[in-house]
Formats: structure tokens, C-alpha cells, sequence
């Protein structure tokens, strides 16, 4: 088998979970010779991040074409490589390495007939449990709390939601309000069930606000606090972590291994968040989960974009000890439930290893082309 096309395809779509905002990717769509097809996905976020994957995909296409696709660890270098001028430590060429890794990924399991998961050395958990990972939108704290309840009646296990995104939920900016909401959220889903919060970019605590915030949170049981002190505070977040007994969550805005590893060497992260449509792909998440393993910490994929990432996040998920869970958006979306055939769900809140060739999903290429950008 040997690649015949590298098309970088950037699609934007309305994501109900985000208060309907229209979100980016960058998909790679990599053919073989042979006419089989391999999906890859950025989470570009933005449209001119995903015009610039695209130019930088157009640009390594040619160190791919005409190579057999099996051969995914040189082919990763020849591209990680490439971008060593314009991607050291990441950017936009971590998105494009992203992508066509991924894609690299599924037509290698297409061409030797296995799943992405047994490539990776095959499943270490039986099931994982699966939770949902939302955002607070509406301004009734009771109505944020049903909301819940109703979603957690199909099983899942757990609720992760985001503070300081779209809507009217106002949360991340006043102690008070946010005490009574995780009291009120804890008390709607009992006290079983997994309960994380998630700072978003807008929040801007200082380490005092986050010690306070998280000593209050801490009688309600979080399961661990994600970005309360953003993506990089390594004093900061030692002194929340000699204060606080809750899990510090945070690493998903990281591009390579260096950088996991600078955050790990800290200390202080105790669930580190890799997305593999930003952080070198499968091949990256991979090499990080064994970094994780090893600084016995736990990994947690973010995985909050199409049914490729899912895809990709649940392979390398079930291949490494150090994920406990899987997250899913609770609303149906696009690029979940419309793009693939099959899309990807919980059964009564566990998640099953993905089974299929490749990353297991058939992308339906008319959706696709309804969400080019
Ligand atoms: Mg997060």
C-alpha cells in the first residue's frame, strides 16, 4: 500500500454543547493507493488556525505521497522534522502533525486489518466509566442541577462542567455563587457520582482565590479541579496543592512531550489532559500516557470535537492504565452523531474498547463537504 493523497479539509460546525457556537477543525483526509482512507482531525478552534493547518498539511503532503502508510513512526518523524524551524515546541504545526497522524493511524489498522487500540498494544481496561463533560449555560442554578440530574439518568457515571464559557451561567467569578452552585450540583447528583469543574480561558484566579475556592469546594467531594490557575503557574499551583486535598487537573493546552514534561516534573498536576488533535496526535498522546505511568499520575483525554478525536482518545484510553474515565458532550452535535455512521455512546455509563479497522468509524464524506469551511 503506499499513500496516493494528503487533503486537508477545514469544517466549521454549531456545537449545541458550546450555547450553539460555531467551533473549527481541520480534518486530513489521507487516500492509499488502493483507495482506502484515513481520517485525521486538528482542534483548531479558530478559522484562521484552521487556513493555516491546511496550508501547513498542503506542505508536508509531499513527504508522505507515495510512501507505504504502515511505516507510521518514520513517517511521523519525517513530518515532526519538517516543521522544526516553524513547529519547535508546537503551534500550528502540532495541529497539522496532529491530523495527519491520526489519519496515518487508521490506514495503518485499514492495511493490516486491526484496530487502532490492538496496534497500540491492545486493551488494559475491560470498560472505562464514561461521564458528561459540559458547559454551564443557563443562569437558574436549579434548572443547571436538573439539567444534570436528567443527563446522569442514562447511567453516566460522573459530570464535568465548564465555568466562564457562553450563556448566562456567570460561574468562575463570585466565590459565593460558586460554592452554592457545586453544593447544589453535588446534592442533585448524590454523592456516587464523579463531579469536576472545569476554568475556562475568561477565569483569572489568583493562587489566594483558588486556595479559597477549592478549601469551599472540597466539602462537596470534587473530583478534581481542572485550569483553576490556567495552563502554566508551577509556584502557584504548588502552593493550591499544599492547601487543597482536591485533584489539580490541567496540561490540555500543551502542544509536545517537552512541555508534559516540564508540567510533570512539577508535581503538581494530578490529572494531566492531552487532546490528540492538538498534541502530535496518536503517536504524542501515546508517548505521553507513558510519561503519566511512570510520574504515577492519571491521563485524561480531551476529547470534546468530532468523532475522530473521540476515536483517537478511546484507543489510546484503553491502552493505557493511567486513563480512569471517558468523557462525552450529553447533547447530540454534529460532528458526533451526524459524521460517522456509527457514532460513539455510553451503555449504561461505561465505554467499551472501539472495535473496526482503523480508528473504527466511517466518516460520511456529504457531511463532511455540508461543514467545509
Ligand atoms: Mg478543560
Amino acid at each position: 500500500m503506499k499513500i496516493a493523497s494528503v487533503e486537508a479539509i477545514p469544517v466549521t460546525y454549531p456545537e449545541p454543547n458550546d450555547f450553539n457556537a460555531y467551533r473549527h477543525l481541520c480534518l486530513a483526509k489521507i487516500t492509499a493507493d488502493d483507495g482506502q482512507v484515513g481520517w485525521g482531525e486538528s482542534i483548531t478552534m479558530w478559522p484562521e488556525a484552521s487556513r493555516a493547518t491546511a496550508a501547513v498539511i498542503d506542505g508536508m503532503a509531499e513527504l508522505l505521497v507515495g510512501k507505504n502508510p504502515v511505516n507510521i513512526d518514520a513517517l511521523y518523524r519525517s513530518i515532526k522534522d519538517h516543521s522544526w524551524w516553524y513547529g519547535y515546541e508546537g503551534g500550528i504545526a502540532s495541529f497539522a502533525v496532529s491530523a495527519l497522524d491520526i489519519a496515518l493511524w487508521d490506514l495503518r489498522g485499514k492495511a493490516m486489518g486491526c484496530s487502532v487500540t490492538e496496534l497500540l498494544g491492545g486493551p488494559v481496561h475491560d470498560r472505562l466509566p464514561a461521564i458528561a463533560s459540559s458547559h454551564a449555560h443557563h443562569s437558574s442554578i436549579p434548572e443547571m442541577a436538573e439539567e444534570a440530574q436528567e443527563w446522569l439518568s442514562t447511567g453516566l457515571q460522573g459530570m464535568k462542567v465548564g465555568f466562564g464559557k457562553r450563556g448566562n451561567a456567570n460561574l468562575g467569578f463570585e466565590h459565593d455563587r460558586d460554592v452554592e452552585y457545586v453544593r447544589a450540583m453535588r446534592e442533585a447528583i448524590g454523592p456516587e457520582k464523579m463531579l469536576m469543574v472545569d476554568m475556562g480561558v475568561k477565569i483569572r484566579w489568583d493562587v489566594s482565590t483558588a486556595v479559597k475556592r477549592c478549601l469551599a469546594f472540597d466539602e462537596h467531594n470534587l473530583t478534581w479541579i481542572e485550569e483553576p490557575l490556567g495552563a502554566w503557574d508551577p509556584e502557584g499551583y504548588a502552593t493550591l496543592r499544599s492547601k487543597t486535598e482536591t485533584l489539580i487537573a490541567y496540561g490540555e493546552r500543551e502542544w509536545t512531550l517537552q512541555g508534559f514534561e516540564r508540567l510533570l516534573e512539577t508535581g503538581t498536576v494530578d490529572v494531566i489532559g492531552c487532546d490528540p488533535g492538538r498534541a502530535d496526535g496518536i503517536t504524542g498522546f501515546k508517548k505521553l500516557t507513558e510519561r503519566v505511568e511512570y510520574y504515577r499520575r492519571q491521563s485524561n483525554a480531551h476529547a470534546w470535537s468530532s468523532a475522530i478525536v473521540t476515536a483517537a482518545s478511546l484507543a489510546i484510553s484503553f491502552s493505557s492504565s493511567s486513563c480512569k474515565l471517558f468523557e462525552f458532550k450529553p447533547l447530540e452535535n454534529p460532528m458526533q452523531h451526524e459524521l460517522v455512521t456509527n457514532p460513539f455512546d455510553h451503555i449504561d455509563g461505561w465505554v467499551y474498547p472501539p472495535t473496526g479497522q482503523g480508528l473504527g468509524i466511517e466518516v460520511i464524506e456529504e457531511v463532511v463537504d455540508r461543514y467545509r469551511l
